[in-house]
């Protein structure tokens, strides 16, 4: 009783110092402007879309309305692939990394295997307002972000900590730790054993004046190896944007972005007049091109073994989002209201 108590009262100071530094690194709204604003985002992110398009219809910048919107997201211990709950690496550490880019400016931040963060991308924003660099890592990246005060929280929640204890006691049964008797763990914990738990936040918002930003947050892949670094704090491989032309982001297995450089590539193809759908359905056909090439991508049927999935919008308000298999979601406020919508797949299975 009194350790809940305690940790009340130091969730209710952190979440108090998270809001101020979220505010820190905000620019002053300008009058917003005529047109219509547009926010994708992954399947989770319907409370992120909501927020941002609340924030630009108010004449907040994109990038900082996207980053309020998923903030939602990293600070919701029921999400276990971003911020605080994620699941942690396989030491039982949750690793997050997270990037941002804005569209005016051109700039862009990020931040890789933080530790102890709740809003890594607040912190990846102030990477790239408050230091000449893109990309600050591990221990360094904390050191950043505990000179700008953000307060530095304990990121794994019991629920995420029983997780990962029964994923490490029952993953080699010849190694010494044991499982407790199958009655005690909760079904949903052994669902979470049962798949690799991937996920992630990408949310891109077009804002009333044209301008774009976006940003993608996670925690990676449940159980990597300390210090893996996936796609999302990668500028052009976990999102990307150009302001005259559009803004891609991804979830899913990161190292086919990282070696294909798909959220640029998203991108270049909006540039090269192709619509956003055509745009993600050509960067996973060549992700599916080239991922087979390694035969731990490939199945039998010659298709990857992985799941990938891309969300677009472009400058004129454009947008769509694919994946490479059925399953895939994308929460999309249209300016009006915000809904889930199925991601169409490359692939049927
Ligand atoms: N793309 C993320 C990573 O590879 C994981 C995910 O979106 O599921 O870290």
């Amino acid at each position: 009783m009194r350790r809940t108590m305690h940790r009340r009262r130091f969730m209710g100071t952190t979440a108090a110092a998270s809001l101020a530094t979220l505010a820190a690194g905000a620019a002053d709204p300008r009058p917003a402007g005529d047109r219509k604003p547009i926010a994708v985002s992954s399947g989770n992110g319907l409370r992120a879309v909501e927020k941002a398009v609340e924030l630009v219809k108010k004449g907040f910048d994109p990038l900082d309305a996207a980053i309020e919107g998923v903030a939602i997201v990293e600070a919701d211990p029921r999400d276990h692939s971003v911020g605080f709950g994620g699941l942690p690496n396989e030491d039982g550490v949750v690793e997050l990394d997270a990037a941002v880019m804005h569209g005016p400016s051109h700039g862009g931040g990020s931040v890789a295997s933080i530790r102890n963060v709740m809003h890594p991308a607040a912190v990846a924003r102030m990477v790239m307002k408050r230091s000449r660099h893109c990309l600050l890592v591990g221990e360094g990246a904390l050191r950043f972000a505990r000179a700008h005060g953000f307060p530095e929280v304990d990121l794994l929640t019991d629920e995420a900590r029983a997780i990962w204890l029964h994923w490490k006691e029952t993953r080699d049964p010849k190694d010494d730790w044991l499982p407790p008797p199958s009655k005690e763990v909760a079904a949903h914990v052994d669902e979470y054993i049962n798949k690799r738990v991937t996920g992630t936040i990408h949310c891109s918002v077009l804002d009333t004046h044209g301008d774009l930003g976006c940003v993608t947050t996670t925690s990676g892949l449940s159980w990597k190896i300390p210090g893996r670094v996936g796609d999302s704090p990668i500028l052009g491989a976990g999102l990307f944007l150009d302001n005259e032309v559009g803004s891609a982001g991804s979830t899913g297995v990161g190292e086919a972005n990282l070696l294909n450089c798909s959220s640029f590539l998203v991108v270049e193809n909006m540039r090269r007049g192709l619509a956003p759908k055509d745009a993600v359905m050509e960067t996973l056909k060549r992700i599916a091109q080239t991922s087979v090439r390694d035969p731990r991508r490939r199945r039998d049927d010659g298709k990857t073994t992985f799941q990938v999935s891309f969300y677009a919008v472009s400058r004129k308000g454009e947008f769509a989002g694919g994946c490479m298999y059925p399953g895939g979601k994308m929460a999309v406020h249209d300016g009006d209201s915000a809904r889930l919508v199925e991601l169409d797949p490359l692939f049927e299975k």
